[in-house]
């Protein structure tokens, strides 16, 4: 029987120390998921090893901590699942749906960093496994951007398994939020692009793609979104004042809370992701830029 239990998640990677916007989508995925009285989940996305550390994993955790957002269920943490990541490519393999690649970025710079999906590939060299090109027109509707239609998304054949041995990010969020039985994704705009190899993923393995939602970007004045490759800062630990303007950029502005606790409850309520429908950006205000 297939549970309608909501279970949402917040799924970090640990590429640097968490920053008011991860904050911000943080709170956004635990608010629809407490409003919903349902399961909120913390999972770390460190499949990447180059780029990601642990002590980036512990200082997200504690920061996360500081401001009560738990885990209502063990951590996952993707690096120690590779096993199961392979399993799943093996289906992909047996499906004949990815294909070895030993395309380089030199290689591809040709195509204009386009894979061409027809490279000669021989699976004695090193070599990555692809993805491969789809024509299905993959949509959704999007509970904050409404009706999301991706019409060229799936020509580029993703990289599913790296030539260095590291899965990809969309082949581990999709095996793992299956298998944590995810039934909503509440995340940054900025991830809106990836939806679509997400949906053809769940479409091979047949499985149910959870609900969508993607919130609205925080931007610097420059009009890109903070990110930690752009510098944003390290938020504090801890502090009431720093939630609360976390709170204002997903429209809900409380000004009576004393504690930390006191304002999660009174956000549970106030969480409206109409709120944040036809918003293109959210700049960040200049008592924010510190952030
Ligand atoms: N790990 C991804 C990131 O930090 C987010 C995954 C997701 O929410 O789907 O960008």
């Amino acid at each position: 029987t297939v549970s309608t239990h909501y279970r949402g998640r917040f799924a970090p990677s640990p590429t640097g120390p968490l920053h008011f916007g991860s904050l911000v989508s943080a709170l956004a995925s635990y608010l629809d998921a407490k409003q919903h009285h349902g399961t909120w989940i913390i999972r770390i996305e460190d499949v990447d090893g180059t780029r990601c550390k642990p002590l980036y994993s512990e200082q997200i955790l504690d920061t996360l901590n500081s401001y009560q957002l738990f885990s209502d269920e063990n951590l996952r943490i993707q690096s120690q699942h590779s096993d199961i990541y392979e399993q799943h490519l093996l289906i992909l393999k047996q499906q004949q749906t990815v294909f070895p690649c030993n395309c380089t970025r030199q290689s591809l710079s040709q195509q204009l960093g386009n894979h061409p999906s027809i490279c000669k590939s021989t699976p004695d060299k090193p070599h990555s496994w692809r993805l491969k090109a789809s024509s299905t027109i993959y949509q959704c509707q999007d509970r904050i951007q409404g009706k999301l239609v991706f019409t060229d998304d799936l020509k580029n054949s993703p990289v599913l398994k790296r030539k260095d041995g590291f899965f990809s990010y969309q082949l581990a969020v999709v095996v793992d939020d299956h298998l944590q039985n995810i039934t909503h994704l509440v995340r940054g705009a900025d991830l809106i692009d990836t939806t679509a190899q997400q949906l053809y993923l769940y479409d091979l393995f047949d499985w149910t793609p959870p609900s969508v939602c993607h919130i609205p970007l925080i931007t610097n004045p420059a009009g890109d979104k903070i990110s930690k490759q752009n510098h944003a800062k390290p938020i504090q630990n801890g502090h009431l004042a720093t939630l609360l303007r976390a709170l204002h950029y997903l429209k809900i502005d409380l000004t009576t809370p004393t504690s930390i606790a006191e304002a999660l409850s009174l956000a549970i309520d106030a969480w409206n992701p109409d709120k944040l429908k036809n918003i293109q950006q959210l700049p960040l205000e200049a008592e924010d830029r510190h952030f």
